[in-house]
């Protein structure tokens, strides 16, 4: 071949790559490592699906997927995400209105018109400070622990749909389409000597306006600041899809709890992990704190949750994904890490799944 045709070949193969993943409705981030994601010939032969492309969030008025058994699963800053399944939408916290002194989400909390469940891992504004305004203008369910759900009372939620849940046991919540186990967790306890040290720098480096430190007093008045959030406050959700499809969610970098390890002995490992990076600044501890949590939850995909910032101030520094992504492949290289930007779509086949598992996975516990 002379030098010439290279370029050629390699445009003629980028574009079969290309119109391959074009015939399929999307591409399942588990194709990489699994065959049988892509073989279910139905899949195979489905149209481009458009709610695995568009970045509008179903809750918003995007449109939602297709195929009953396809999961769309959209992040939303901090430990926000969107879940779009079997016509239904789960939303995972509720912090959307976050002030000027962030990066825009590209919408607001008044623009969520359809949600069907919101779950709220812990009462503290950055995960819980548009659950109320959203579950009173949606009227979904919303579910939290005690510290979490006494707020919403107050906040004027109607008492039919707030679910109270301490997280220790029976207390599975069934919905139309999936069904939910809270499961005691523990907020994050980073350690104060780093965060002393990192905060100040990043304050007199950068600090907040008068106005905006006004702007984020009144946002914050929407959650709660109570010493309870940390060890009874912060509820982890395994969420089972009908498909057998399942998805740990976990809002904050704590350890992991007794509840949190019988839970995981009955499931055996999840599908999905969708859990916030710890707020250790460095890497060694914040990747100590995620790998207790992926070899308990052996999920066979890793997406992040609260790892970026505000713009200024002192907790102004995104947490990097890509050294954690490194840390957690070097001790399990089958995991496959996914990160997207805000309101991009991530859509799983979940007709292959765990549950059902076609091939052997984990059959040696992991280190
Ligand atoms: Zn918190």
């Amino acid at each position: 071949m002379t030098r010439g045709t290279l370029p050629w070949v390699v445009a003629a193969a980028a574009m079969l790559a290309a119109s391959a993943a074009l015939s399929r409705p999307f591409s399942d981030p588990r194709a990489e490592k699994r065959d049988a994601v892509d073989a279910d010939p139905a899949f195979a032969a489905a149209e481009r699906d458009p709610a695995c492309h568009a970045t509008q969030l179903v809750s918003t008025g995007g449109l939602a997927p297709r195929h009953p058994h396809t999961l769309a699963v959209r992040w939303t800053g901090y430990s926000n995400f969107e879940l779009a399944y079997g016509g239904k939408i789960i939303l995972l916290d509720a912090y959307f209105d976050r002030g000027s002194n962030y990066p825009p989400l590209g919408f607001a909390a008044r623009d969520v018109t359809r949600a069907d469940v919101i779950l709220i891992g812990h009462g503290h504004f950055d995960h819980m400070a548009d659950a109320a305004s959203v579950s009173i203008r949606t009227g979904a369910a919303v579910v939290g622990a005690p510290v979490t759900t006494d707020k919403l009372t107050a906040q004027g939620v109607p008492a039919i749909q707030i679910r109270t849940v301490t997280g220790r046991g029976g207390e599975l919540l069934k919905f139309d389409g999936f069904a939910v186990e809270p499961i005691l967790a523990r907020h994050g306890q980073p350690d104060p000597q780093v965060t002393t040290v990192m905060e100040g720098a990043l304050g007199a480096l950068s600090a907040e306006s008068a106005a905006q430190e006004a702007e984020e007093r009144a946002i914050r008045a929407r959650g709660v600041s109570d010493p309870r959030v940390i060890a009874e406050g912060t509820i982890a959700y395994l969420i089972t899809l009908d498909s057998g499809f399942r998805i740990m969610y976990r809002d904050s970098g704590g350890r992991v709890t007794d509840e949190e390890k019988a839970a995981m002995v009955r499931a055996g490992g999840v599908d999905l992990a969708l859990v916030a990076v710890a707020a250790e600044y460095l890497m060694p501890p914040t990747a100590r704190q995620a790998l207790e949590h992926m070899r308990l939850y052996k999920p066979e995909v890793y997406m992040p949750a609260h790892h970026d910032a505000p713009i200024s101030g002192r907790r102004s520094l995104w947490r990097a994904t890509e050294p954690l992504f490194q840390a957690l492949k070097d001790d399990n290289p089958s995991l496959v890490t996914v990160s997207r930007g805000y309101r991009e779509p991530v859509c799983f086949n979940t007709d292959v799944n765990v549950a059902h598992d076609l091939e052997p996975r984990h059959a040696t516990p992991l280190r």
